[in-house]
């Protein structure tokens, strides 16, 4: 299987070279040159496999350069730190299934992505006889499951920059906590855009960049798209097999369009016989929904929300989508992303609206929403969302259908956002041992100046050759 990019710029590579590419070098984002598709037989055979048998049995099909026995081994080892068998359960609270997402180490379904990633980078280096120095900003939560993906990993530095004080202080413990001497918490004293821009302006300096091979592991990584279309097909199965109906729907909370974007390539594999069209679910910062409702994706302001992993307003994979929207032409994905860049629009004729429709629905769920669903189903069943699964299930309750069930993806432990929480339930719901056990550890972290040639300093110092 190779991989090509959207933007067309790009010779076919193999698996391993576009995990290392991260972003396209012509500057679009990587996708398998055809998607498998899987036939009766091999959904018969997939309903009763474990996780991790599935995760190999998906993921081969997308990548034929590692072999087969170390593949098995990454993908146990990245599933090896879960705390549940079935690694990504799904539990039935009334009319949903919710699909838990949250077991991983970081409590956030961003762990099932990036210890893949990890464990995918670490083998590749060692191979090559390489090595990389990772480097990102945070505004919280995936910096440290990204954190959590390289601890302790041989060939490889991160250093995640995240604005000081202004996490949450769970956020801040579950990063500055880890102590692995392969870890680098920078805490910037300013903003979260300070951190980003300063990120920014170092992988624009080229020479600097190839000098200490800087590395990413942001949502664009094909890796992390193809870890999560997992959990999609082992939920298709689990529910097949335990109701006998044939189709199901998902119904997703969403920001950069990663993980809506793993179910539709899901749902290409299995046809849409087997999974509706996806729910695709926004908090206030809705564009994503006025994309889908009305064929118009135009840049708003972004607000700040009880689900702030989703409070973005550019979604970095939409791209992806665009590529198959305009019948994979990449010239014209190329010239739309240019057009959007300078007029932060995008229009759609009718044709490609219902084209959009026939793949997706889509509502977005504001903050009195959130706190009544949450409020709501804790009533109704005494289960616990948190802030983005509420708005998910929220979302997919409106548009479930008569008789096909519905999968609500849960992507974080409610613990992790117990203040919204607590503002719909009247109080704080149960921390998970491994989160009441980092307020006694023993955490380190840098603080430093929002200032380029600072944070330059520190990198050229710490880096790993
Ligand atoms: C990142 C994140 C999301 C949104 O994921 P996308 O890939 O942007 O769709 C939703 N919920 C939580 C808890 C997250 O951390």
């Amino acid at each position: 299987m190779n991989y090509i990019s959207t933007r067309g710029g790009l010779a076919p590579v193999p698996f391993k070279v576009a995990v290392m590419m991260g972003l396209a070098t012509d500057g679009g984002l990587l996708l398998p040159e055809t998607l498998p598709t899987v036939d009766e037989q091999t959904v018969e055979f997939w309903l009763d496999l474990s996780y991790q048998r599935l995760a190999f049995e998906v993921m081969s099909m997308f990548i034929d350069d590692i072999p087969t026995e170390a593949l098995r081994r990454l993908i146990d080892k990245s599933y090896s730190t879960f705390t549940h068998p079935e690694i990504t359960p799904l539990v039935q609270q009334g009319e949903c299934h919710i699909l838990e997402l949250f077991h991983g180490p970081t409590l956030a379904f961003k762990d099932i992505a990036l210890q893949f990633l990890g464990n995918v980078f670490e083998y590749l280096l060692e191979e090559s006889g390489s090595s990389m120095n990772i480097l990102g900003a945070t505004s919280g939560d995936t910096g440290s499951a990204a954190i959590y993906g390289v601890r302790g990993k041989k060939r490889i530095n991160i250093f995640i920059l995240h604005p000081y004080k202004r996490v949450s202080p769970i956020q801040e413990l579950q990063m500055t906590t880890v102590t692995d001497p392969n870890v680098f918490n920078i805490a910037i004293r300013g903003t979260f855009d300070d951190g980003q821009a300063i990120v920014k302006n170092i992988f624009n300096d080229i020479p600097f960049k190839d000098t200490f091979r800087l590395g990413a592991v942001n949502s664009i990584n094909w890796a992390r798209i193809l870890a999560q279309v997992v959990y999609y097909v082992f939920a298709y199965c689990r529910i097949a097999k335990a109701t006998g109906k044939q189709t199901v729907t998902f119904s997703v909370p969403t920001g950069n369009f990663g993980d809506i974007f793993a179910g539709y390539i899901a749902r290409k594999m299995l046809s849409a016989k087997r999974i509706n069209r996806l729910v695709l679910a926004t908090n206030e910062n809705n564009l994503l929904t006025r994309f889908v409702m009305q064929g118009d994706y135009s840049l708003g302001k972004v607000v700040q929300t009880s689900s702030p992993s989703m409070d973005i307003q550019v979604a970095s994979n939409f791209e992806r989508y665009l590529y198959f929207l305009y019948g994979q032409d990449p010239q014209r994905t190329g010239e739309g992303m240019e057009s959007f860049a300078k007029t932060g629009r995008l229009t759609f004729s009718q044709e490609e609206q219902e084209k959009i429709r026939q793949d997706f629905v889509s509502a977005s769920v504001d903050e009195a929403g959130t706190t009544a669903i949450i409020k709501d189903f804790f009533e109704k069943h005494g289960y616990v969302l948190d802030p983005h699964t509420a708005v998910g299930v929220k979302a997919g309750l409106a548009f479930q259908g008569p008789e096909m069930p519905l999968i609500c993806l849960a992507t974080a432990h409610p613990a992790k956002f117990g203040e919204a929480v607590a503002k719909a339930i009247g109080r704080e719901p149960d921390m998970p041992e491994s989160l009441r056990a980092i307020k006694d550890m023993k955490a380190r972290c840098e603080v430093l100046d929002p200032e380029i040639a600072t944070v330059k300093n520190f990198v050229s110092l710490h880096a790993i050759y």
